[in-house]
C-alpha cells in the first residue's frame, strides 16, 4: 500500500448523471517546479483547473479530487465519439517539466492506476495522454514519458510489431485509421497542419523515437497496427 496524502482542491463539480462511472485515465504532466506551486495552482479556485490526483517526483500520491466528482483537467478534448472528456475521465497530474519521469514517480503511477481499476473498469485503450485528446493545445505527458513501463506492468497498449505496408496506403485511409483510433482528425486526404498535428501526437505515444509528423513507413505501420486491435 503506497502512501496516499489528501490535498483538497475544490475546482470540481458532478459527473453529468447521463453518463457511466469513469472508464478513461488520462495522464499529463504539471510543466511547473517545485512541487507545492503545481499544488497550489491545481487548487486555486481562480485557475479552475484541477486533476483527481497529483504524484510528486518523489513517488507521493496526493489526492486532490474525489473520484466520483469531475475535475478539471482535460478542458476542450475529444477521443472516439464523445467531447468533454472530463465528465468520462479520472485525471492524473505527474511532476514533471515533460523531460524527467523517475523511477519512484512511474512505480506510484503503476500502483495507483492498479488501485483505480480495482473501482472502475477502465480498458487499457482508454489510457491515454492529454495530448491524445487535444492534439493541436496540448504535448503532455511528452514523448520522454515512458510508456512502455506502464505496457509492462500490464496498463496501455503499445505496438508490438507487424509486417510493415507492401505499398503507401492513400492519407484519407491514414486519416480514417487515426479517426477509428479515437483521434478528432478531419478526411481532407491532405497533409495538412490538423493531420500533421494528429500524426505527431500519435508519434508522441506510440512512437516516441520520431514526434515529427512525417508519414514515414515506420509510422503509418504502427497506425494500421493500432487501428487493427481497435474496437
Ligand atoms: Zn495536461
Amino acid at each position: 500500500m503506497m502512501e496516499k496524502k489528501t490535498y483538497d482542491s475544490l475546482n470540481f463539480n458532478m459527473r453529468p448523471l447521463d453518463v457511466g462511472p469513469p472508464d478513461m485515465i488520462i495522464l499529463h504532466h504539471t510543466n511547473m517546479k517545485p512541487v507545492e506551486a503545481a499544488l497550489e495552482r491545481l487548487s486555486d479556485p481562480n485557475s479552475k483547473v484541477s486533476c483527481h490526483y497529483l504524484i510528486a517526483a518523489d513517488g507521493t500520491i496526493y489526492e486532490m479530487v474525489h473520484e466520483t466528482m469531475r475535475a478539471w483537467h482535460a478542458g476542450v478534448s475529444f477521443w472516439k465519439d464523445r467531447t468533454n472528456i472530463n465528465d468520462h475521465s479520472i485525471g492524473i497530474e505527474l511532476d514533471s517539466l515533460g523531460d524527467v519521469f523517475p523511477l519512484a514517480l512511474m512505480k506510484s503511477l503503476v500502483w495507483l492506476i492498479e488501485d483505480i481499476r480495482t473501482r472502475y473498469t477502465i480498458p487499457d485503450f482508454n489510457i491515454l495522454g492529454h495530448s491524445d485528446i487535444a492534439p493541436h493545445r496540448k504535448d503532455d505527458p511528452s514523448e520522454h514519458f515512458d510508456w512502455e513501463f506502464l505496457a509492462a506492468h500490464g496498463i496501455g497498449w503499445m505496438p508490438k510489431g507487424r509486417k510493415e505496408l507492401s505499398e503507401a496506403p492513400p492519407i484519407v485511409a491514414i486519416q480514417s485509421w487515426l479517426r477509428h483510433i479515437g483521434y478528432s482528425i478531419d478526411l481532407t486526404g491532405l497533409m495538412d497542419p490538423q493531420t500533421i498535428g494528429v500524426v505527431k501526437a500519435f508519434q508522441r505515444h506510440f512512437h516516441r523515437q520520431k514526434v515529427d509528423g512525417i508519414l514515414d513507413s515506420e509510422t503509418m505501420t504502427r497506425i494500421l497496427e493500432r487501428r487493427e486491435v481497435s474496437v
